[in-house]
């Protein structure tokens, strides 16, 4: 039997959670997300979620702002759509329950680089968790919205330009599911670079999907990479939120001096491509280090009590010790291209948050923008969609086999590798424009040469690795000018 939905959303962060609370009403939503609910980019963001509520701030300094941090690439309309509806969606993730920081009864502010206002609204040093958890379990007490888990959306059923559906993994089975209304909301592509902040969910599947689809992208070379992510060997990238520098934090260089006035008037604020290619100039004589230590100890304990711990624990005490740092792969600027309806090219197929290019954020994310535009735009679309979605008939899709698995452990890890490090090396912060043609050859051959099956997420997601960093160097080599956070040397 055909198992159809009104809504179908796939992914169960910030993007596809919204989307399904606001959708409810008009129908039966099925989310299906790769790993547990609660796994996605939303669960780790640390500074805040941006808004325009501060006493001196107003809409025209954040759009002002937002900008001139995506060199004036971005799309107007989309900005303006987004920072005029942020206060509403901060009013809403507060009475649902996210537990924000106040100031005697208010919201707390805080600053962070680009912003030329105090205008980040947060939960400690860990609102993405405070977000992430608060919707979920608003989505389990909505009678309206089922959540598959460990269930991995393989491709999107497409005739003439038209989403019906799209194939899944459950079970270890190939099936197909249908809808009206298909939502990516898979987020980024973080674990394309060798170095990154994202989890490992981070694969740039919806991207790469689209794409095989026929869906429009654009933007694609906008790599954001996150200037202060900690740097020791053998250490995940963990993430320094820029909220150290917004209370004060320095950047210093190996001879402990700070360095940023160098690079921009703005210092230590200013936006991340700029901080990123100061610290990259600055690391070929040494180590760069982050340093808050000036700071009263109570309230650095207090602010970041996660950054604080989670260091203190592997023996860096930030109240007193300096912490070493380097860039690493962060935030897609680009993706799939959606219009103020959050619709695609293919007619019923959208896409919300990470995955989806707005056009919001041009050549380079405005720090903690990206929260905000993925509630704004995939709350605000799904109340404005109109009726409930009506049971069309639907093509025969023909389902492919389930296979049997013949590729290794080892070989899929060593294969994963290669591709990291092609990217970290060729298409990173600074790019030459033989690096990318070298990166191309490379990517294209494995393409030839590797030997994919539909039989596991890890062999999924390696394709879609694969897919997706191709799709980045290809448009990389097509920007033959330095841009926002596209680097040509
Ligand atoms: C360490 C860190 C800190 C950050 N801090 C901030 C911050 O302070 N402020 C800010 O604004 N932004 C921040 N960001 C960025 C922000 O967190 C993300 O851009 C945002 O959370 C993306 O939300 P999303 O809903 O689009 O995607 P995600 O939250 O990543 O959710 C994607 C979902 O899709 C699922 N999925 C993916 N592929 C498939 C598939 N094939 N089948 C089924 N399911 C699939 C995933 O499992 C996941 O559930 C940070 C990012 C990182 C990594």
């Amino acid at each position: 039997m055909m198992e159809y939905f009104d809504f179908i959303v796939i992914g169960s962060g910030i993007a596809g959670l919204s989307f399904s609370l606001n959708v409810a009403k008009k129908g039966k939503v099925l989310i299906i997300t790769k790993k547990e609910v609660i796994d996605s980019t939303t669960n780790y963001a640390q500074g805040g979620i941006a808004a325009a509520i501060g006493e001196l701030d107003d809409f025209e300094k954040h759009i002002k702002d937002t900008l001139e941090a995506g060199a004036y690439h971005n799309k107007l309309s989309a900005v303006e759509f987004m920072v005029k509806n942020g206060p509403k969606y901060i009013e809403e993730l507060k009475n649902i329950g996210v537990p924000f920081t106040l100031t005697s009864e208010e919201l707390s502010l805080t600053q962070e680089g680009g912003h030329s206002q105090k205008r980040i609204i947060y939960a400690g040093d860990h609102t993405g968790n405070s977000i992430e958890t608060t919707l979920v379990n608003a989505v389990k007490s909505n009678k309206n919205i089922t959540v598959w888990e460990n269930v991995f959306a393989i491709d999107l059923l497409v005739k003439n330009q038209t989403c019906y559906g799209l194939s899944i993994l459950k079970n270890k089975k190939i099936q197909h599911i249908y809808s009206s209304y298909i939502i990516m909301a898979t987020g980024g592509v973080g674990q394309i670079y060798k170095y990154t902040t994202n989890p490992k969910i981070s694969t740039g599947d919806g991207i790469a999907m689209a794409h095989r689809a026929g869906a429009k992208t654009k933007d694609l070379e906008f790599i954001q990479f996150h200037p202060t992510a900690l740097n020791l060997p053998h250490r995940q990238k963990f993430l320094i939120s820029e909220a150290l520098r917004g209370e004060g934090a320095y950047l210093l260089n190996h001879e402990g001096k700070r360095f940023m006035q160098k690079y921009s008037p703005k210092k230590e604020l200013a936006s991340r491509d700029i901080v990123s290619r100061a610290i990259s100039i600055e690391e070929e004589s040494g180590k760069v280090y982050l340093d808050i230590t000036h700071k009263d100890k109570t309230f650095v304990k207090n602010r970041f009590p996660q950054i604080y711990k989670k260091l203190k624990k592997i023996g860096i005490d930030i109240t007193k010790d300096i912490i070493p740092i380097t860039s690493a792969a962060h935030y897609m600027c680009g993706g799939v291209v959606v219009n103020l309806k959050g619709e695609t090219n293919i007619k019923n197929l959208y896409a919300f948050g990470e995955t989806a290019c707005t056009g919001v954020h041009g050549a380079n994310r405005l720090a903690s923008n990206s929260l905000l535009e993925a509630i704004v735009f995939s709350s605000e679309i799904a109340k404005r969609l109109k009726a409930k979605p009506k049971q069309n008939k639907f093509p025969e899709f023909p389902i492919l086999k389930t296979v049997v698995c013949r590729n290794t452990a080892k070989n899929l890890s060593y294969t994963k590798r290669l591709i990291k490090e092609i990217m970290w090396k060729n298409v990173g912060l600074v790019r030459t424009t033989g690096g990318l043609k070298k990166a191309i050859l490379k990517l294209e051959k494995l393409k030839q040469d590797f030997k994919f099956y539909t039989c596991s997420d890890t062999e999924l997601e390696l394709k879609n690795i694969l897919d997706t960093a191709t799709l980045i160097t290809r448009a990389a080599l097509k920007r033959h000018n330095s841009l926002g956070c596209h680097y040509i040397r």
